[in-house]
């Protein structure tokens, strides 16, 4: 069965967070047709948006999966869900568990459900320095090297977590 390659953007910051994001990638792992190949380290960084929330802990992991992508945004929902998401109207708010797709492939999608490569990648360094991580040489979807537009991105507010917290 041909299998795509997809970047998974991990993002907690209610609960144990680093427990919620190794059990996510966990789960991921044994979504049907699908697999972990890699995941990043759990970074923390500073909340985008309202600033009155907690930090949130962030992390990417690559898979392997045969799902099409509208199925995968279902499966991943439901990983959120199962870890107590609670679906508001306002994004970027506080929530155990998010999950965004950053890469399918190479496919580029616009439907109204699912934007892929995801809109936010370019200014998010969380996003950015744990993929770089675990895909140094990426080409991105503009034709740059990702390391490019790591190197555009402020790190201020991103800490790469001792290794004796990855669970
Ligand atoms: P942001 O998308 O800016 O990171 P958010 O993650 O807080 O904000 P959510 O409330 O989790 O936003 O998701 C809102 C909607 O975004 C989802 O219902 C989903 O249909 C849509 N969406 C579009 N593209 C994607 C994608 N690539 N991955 C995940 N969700 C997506
Ligand atoms: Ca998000
Ligand atoms: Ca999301």
């Amino acid at each position: 069965m041909h299998k795509e390659h997809v970047y998974i953007g991990l993002g907690s910051n209610q609960g144990d967070s680093e427990e919620v994001l190794s059990q996510a990638m966990a789960d991921i792992d044994v979504l049907e047709n699908s697999r972990l190949l890699a995941r990043s380290s759990l970074y923390v960084s500073s909340p985008m948006g309202p600033q009155d929330q907690p930090n949130f802990v962030n992390a990417v992991c690559l898979a392997e999966t045969s799902l099409p992508p509208a199925e995968l945004l279902c499966a991943l929902q439901d990983i959120e869900q199962a870890h107590g998401r609670v679906r508001k109207a306002d994004r970027w708010g506080p929530r155990t568990l998010d999950l965004d797709i950053l890469l399918y492939g190479n496919q580029h999608i616009d439907t109204p459900d699912l934007t892929i490569p995801h809109y936010g990648m370019a200014d998010r360094e969380f996003v950015l320095v744990p993929l770089f991580e675990i895909a140094p040489s990426m080409i991105m979807p503009d034709g740059k090297p990702l390391a490019l537009w790591v190197a555009k991105c402020n790190l201020d507010g991103l800490k790469r977590l001792p290794t004796s917290n990855q669970r």
